[in-house]
């Protein structure tokens, strides 16, 4: 069984130098500049080249996403745009859009085209059609049973083929919806997704303002537009079976602590079953951590339903048991102190746990000292602060606090650290 690359999202190159922390084989980013929109999701030119040189020094795959569907403007811009991006040293660009594919053959034929999942590929006489085009990957329809994209490796062994495993679903055939361009002005075609399917609506009647009906769920009914999330971890083995290249976790807007733990679980699931392939079971334990971060429900979407429209969410609020407390930004060695960035309300003697790759750690907050070493009973998001640690912990690894039983938070109108 050959192992899939894993693939992470980076929002920007803290989330990237994450992924690299904590197992990605490979990132994807997306790229700066094109139409001028400038979105949430993107990274700076310098940042990109900064990036990849680190992810290629670790041999990590470093992937940029112009995944538009483009206009006049657009394409202008990417005209002049392609050399630089291309000059990053970026290990291919995932687009869309086949004005797009064409134009980045001509401009810079030296680097691969992956097709992004917003083309919706979901057979294989359009594999092979974009494989005529000079595409190298495609990203399948998320909308594609695993047995279709099993039948597709099958027809078409020559294409390398990647899906999603985990991360936020669209109600819409992925991203090809405007909710969020039209309630906050991100454009999901620009992957720039605010999650607006996410919120709370009411519907009310014109003579009743007053009196509106909340879209929610109960027994009989569902949230109209909300989605649970795609989780493939307890399905591994049929994913690798299917013959896919690669595993992708959704979510370039998420926090780094979400994308911590989502990359660490499916690295530690992904390297035990391709080592002790019949033996492997899924780990309780790997599932209890997805549950730690910010989701709305698991569901394993189409994978093994045909014509199945995702299921929405029972509970419209987001649900986690854990939520970050900081990030390590250094160690002294001679006090034996972690030295982090916190970024979140800590209060001395509060539990918090130490996320490194392979395990998770217990820190003790009830010494917490600022970085003059005066001891503090609290600590607030900015500050730098030491706790106790016997050991060195590696630069950007992330904290976490424990909350007592699972925590709910409101409709998700920032999802951008939702983690
Ligand atoms: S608003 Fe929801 S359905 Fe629309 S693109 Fe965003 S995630 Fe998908």
């Amino acid at each position: 069984m050959q192992q899939p690359e894993l693939l992470a999202p980076a929002g920007n190159l803290e989330k990237l130098r994450t992924a690299l922390l904590y197992g990605a084989d490979a990132v994807y980013v997306g790229v700066p500049g094109l139409s001028l929109r400038g979105t949430s999701a993107e990274m700076s030119l310098e940042d990109l080249a900064l990036g990849v040189s680190e992810a290629h020094t670790q041999h990590v795959r470093v992937y940029a996403a112009i995944n538009t569907f483009a206009r006049k403007a657009d394409l202008d811009q990417a005209a002049r745009c392609l050399p630089d991006w291309a000059a990053t040293g970026v290990d291919a660009l995932i687009v869309s859009d086949p004005g797009l594919v064409r134009l980045a053959r001509r401009r810079v034929p030296q680097v691969p085209l992956h097709l992004s999942t917003q083309s919706n590929t979901t057979n294989a006489e359009a594999v092979r059609f974009w494989q005529d085009q000079g595409v190298s990957r495609i990203i399948l329809a998320r909308e594609l049973p695993l047995c279709e994209v099993g039948e597709i490796a099958a027809a078409v062994p020559s294409m390398e083929l990647e899906i999603f495993i985990h991360g936020a679903m669209c109600m819409a055939y992925s991203g090809r919806c405007y909710l969020s361009a039209w309630r906050n002005r991100k454009s999901a075609n620009s992957g720039d997704c605010t999650q607006p399917c996410r919120w709370e609506y009411r519907l009310s009647e014109s003579t009743r303002p007053d009196d509106p009906l909340v879209l929610e769920e109960d027994d009989r009914f569902s949230y109209l537009l909300s989605s649970k999330d795609l989780c493939l971890l307890e399905h591994l083995p049929e994913v690798l079976a299917s013959g896919v290249a690669g595993v992708k976790i959704e979510g370039r807007m998420k926090s780094s602590y979400y994308l911590a733990v989502v990359t660490r679980t499916y690295r530690q699931a992904l390297d035990a079953l391709c080592l002790h392939q019949e033996t492997y079971r899924c780990d309780p334990n790997w599932m209890e951590e997805l549950k730690t971060v910010s989701h709305r429900g698991y569901t394993t979407g189409f994978a093994f339903a045909e014509e199945k429209i995702n299921e929405s969410s029972p509970a419209i609020k987001n649900i986690q048991t854990h939520e970050p407390a900081g990030m390590v930004v250094g160690y002294d060695d001679v006090r034996k102190q972690l030295r982090m960035a916190v970024r979140n309300f800590l209060q001395a003697g509060e539990d918090m746990e130490l996320l490194l790759t392979k395990e998770t750690l217990p820190v003790d907050t009830r010494s917490m000292t600022d970085e003059e070493g005066n001891g503090i009973d609290r600590a607030h998001a900015g500050n730098l602060i030491r706790v106790p640690l016997p050991f060195p912990a590696p630069k950007g690894a992330l904290l976490r606090k424990k909350t007592a039983g699972a925590k709910t938070q409101g409709p998700a109108r920032k999802p951008a650290e939702n983690g």
